[in-house]
């Protein structure tokens, strides 16, 4: 367009470039099998996001800052959520962290916020039809992901029939969460694996992805897969009225929810949260790569909306990466 023709050609190609590598390496790491370290790629994101901040023309719903997620494979089934799965949004400081909060305490009045482990796993999606599983599929562009229902019930985690002793269950109920190998899970897989002379897998995260997305079940079924849940989708026969409330009325139903969550008043409590999980990271027997701030209120969620790709009723905060480290380590032995 004419707009775009302002651009200057050097800016146009280096947009396209970037927007295409990080298309190729989002492909790649949604199929749990990565080239690059996630600092490597959020540099390319970050760099793209500046390039659109002074070039807003630049802007188009096809570009990796607009999008969800990987294309999908052709390996399963496309199925269309019933709604759209999010990303989130991040913040990498404090005084990211800030801004965010100010930009929603300025629009709304915030009760209180929900603070919560950023799980480095696969989000995943299920749905429940009158209490039964019906379905499981992974996130995918957002808004079509792809039916992995036989290996989701492999999960002694993931309930096939909700638990309607204490609450009655809802005619349908659509439940997010994230899907991951524990770390003594992840050292005895990789264990069997060097033993069958099999290759290892380089962190619980490829593992997890690649095991969820094994074409046969029954392979999937040997390894030790869990999940944590962390929202829910559409929903009919129910209402909830905080995360929280969602969250306790998920565990009745027998569903994983977390007991690491917390609900808090003040963004200073929220930073309390964030600084205990940055000196405790490994307390968890997983891997985490943050906190997720939500705001509680589902009606204050509502009020706030979304982006095109994530909620601006919640947050990312992450903490810096531990792979850094070890690659800066190897590059001393090199040297
Ligand atoms: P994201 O992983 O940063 O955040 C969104 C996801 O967080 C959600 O979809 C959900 O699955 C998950 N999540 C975990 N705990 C949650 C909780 N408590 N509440 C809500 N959601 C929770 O975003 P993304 O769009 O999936 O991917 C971006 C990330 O993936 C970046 O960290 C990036 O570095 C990495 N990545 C790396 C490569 C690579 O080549 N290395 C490629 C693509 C993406």
């Amino acid at each position: 367009s004419a707009m775009v023709e302002g651009v200057p050609a050097k800016v146009r190609e280096r947009h396209a470039a970037l927007s295409q590598d990080i298309d190729d390496y989002s492909y790649r790491y949604y199929m749990g099998a990565p080239i690059i370290p996630d600092a490597d790629y959020d540099a390319l994101m970050a760099e793209l996001q500046e390039l659109e901040q002074h070039y807003p023309s630049l802007i188009t719903p096809d570009s990796p800052t607009q999008k969800v997620g990987a294309p999908i494979s052709n390996e399963f089934a496309p199925v269309e959520h019933p709604e759209r799965m999010e990303s989130l949004d991040n913040a990498f400081s404090p005084e990211e962290l800030l801004a965010w909060a100010q930009r929603v305490e300025g629009e709304t009045e915030v009760g209180a916020y929900l603070c919560e482990l950023k799980i480095d796993g696969l989000a995943v999606d299920l749905l429940y039809e009158n209490g039964r599983l019906v379905r499981g599929a992974t996130r995918g562009d957002g808004r079509v992901g792809e039916e992995i229902t036989l290996n989701l019930r492999t999960i002694d985690a993931i309930p096939v029939h909700l638990d309607d002793s204490t609450e009655p269950v809802p005619e349908l109920l659509e439940v997010r969460g994230e899907v991951f190998l524990p770390g003594q899970a992840f050292k005895e897989l990789n264990a069997r694996l060097a033993a069958d002379g099999q290759d290892e897998f380089r962190n619980p995260r490829n593992a997890a992805a690649g095991s969820l997305r094994q074409k046969d079940p029954r392979v999937a079924a040997t390894r030790p897969l869990t999940m944590l849940v962390h929202g829910v989708g559409a929903h009919r026969g129910v209402s909830f009225t905080h995360q929280s409330h969602a969250y306790e009325l998920l565990r009745a139903w027998g569903l994983p929810v977390s007991d690491r969550y917390r609900v808090v008043g003040s963004l200073d409590e929220v930073r309390d949260y964030i600084d205990y999980y940055a000196e405790h990271r490994h307390e968890p027997d997983y891997e985490i790569d943050g906190v997720v701030v939500k705001v509680d209120e589902v009606s204050t969620q509502r009020r706030l909306g979304s982006t095109s790709r994530a909620p601006r009723w919640a947050i990312a905060y992450k903490y810096p990466p531990e792979e850094v480290t070890t690659k800066l380590v190897d590059i001393r032995v090199n040297v």
